[in-house]
């Protein structure tokens, strides 16, 4: 098997939770070049579905956009069953959906509080347990998570506590999952990106560059596509003896 067959997906199908912009549109694309049929779901249906075309027309792979609220286990089990039913089965997980506030603690909401843990924690949690359940019979599937650096760190100069606090326990379920799903020949991993260019992240922001651009090692922010590689490498056979590992992917942003 040459090296780069590895990472082919051909005949694989894949979720991308959050998939129709940023991040998860990037990862989205890059399963879908390397041969994957893709899933795209959020809980805007209607840009899930746009995206999912236009994914079609450039890559020529089945896709399907789909409204998907990760926050509530029914919508991520009719999701994992739209992936069956478009593949026959499911065999990648891209938790990517996320939600982030910038508050100090004193000022958080308790809708905030909530929105941030259901959405970045309990979310990973149902979207893949909903997964596992398909994936166990088969006897193998990727789950990736997306992570970040503040589950390491602490971010300056924006206060995001709760969101800090979800990224490490992204992190730590992982590994949790890892251990728990090895023997189905399920393997959990994440990848842990630094400061990205989207909707979530400002990194135009002059009130931001000092502590987000100028500190950091390569003094420069990222594209999503570059975090993308990172992502087909945990989902496909590239890294069959890798789980509950965690790729920070960060520009050196937290080696300082
Ligand atoms: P965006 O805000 O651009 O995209 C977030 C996506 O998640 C949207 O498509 C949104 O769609 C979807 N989403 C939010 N809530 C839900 C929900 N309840 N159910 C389903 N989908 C939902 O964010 P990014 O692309 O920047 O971030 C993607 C991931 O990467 C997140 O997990 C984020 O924490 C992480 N990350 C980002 C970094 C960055 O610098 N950008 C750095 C490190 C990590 P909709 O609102 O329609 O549901």
């Amino acid at each position: 098997m040459s090296i780069l067959s590895t990472f082919d997906l051909t005949g694989r199908t894949a979720i991308v939770t959050g998939g129709y912009r940023g991040l998860g549109l990037a990862f989205a694309r890059g399963l879908a070049e390397a041969g994957a049929d893709v899933v795209i779901g959020a809980r805007d249906g209607a840009a899930s579905q746009e995206a999912a075309r236009d994914l079609a027309e450039e890559t020529g792979r089945r896709t399907r956009g789909i409204a998907l609220d990760v926050t509530d286990p029914a919508s991520c089990e009719a999701a994992v069953a739209a992936a069956v039913e478009l593949g026959g089965g499911l065999d990648v997980l891209v938790n990517n959906a996320g939600a982030c506030f910038h508050a100090p603690a004193l000022d958080v909401t308790a809708q905030e509080l909530r929105t941030v843990l259901d959405t970045n924690v309990g979310g990973v949690f149902e979207m893949s347990r909903a997964a596992a359940r398909a994936m166990i019979p088969a006897g193998r599937g990727s789950i990736v998570n997306i992570g970040s650096m503040s589950g390491d760190i602490v971010n300056r100069p924006q206060l995001q506590p709760i969101y800090n606090a979800s990224k490490a326990a992204v992190h730590h379920l992982t590994k949790s999952l890892a251990m728990e799903w090895a023997e189905h020949g399920i393997r959990v991993n994440a990848v842990a990106p630094g400061y990205v260019k989207t909707e979530m992240a400002p990194v135009d922001d002059p009130s931001l560059r000092q502590r987000w651009i100028d500190d950091a090692p390569m003094k420069r922010y990222a594209m999503p596509e570059e975090i993308a590689p990172a992502v087909l490498f945990f989902a496909s056979d590239a890294s069959s003896f890798a789980t509950g590992s965690v790729l920070t992917v960060d520009g050196g942003y937290t080696v300082v």
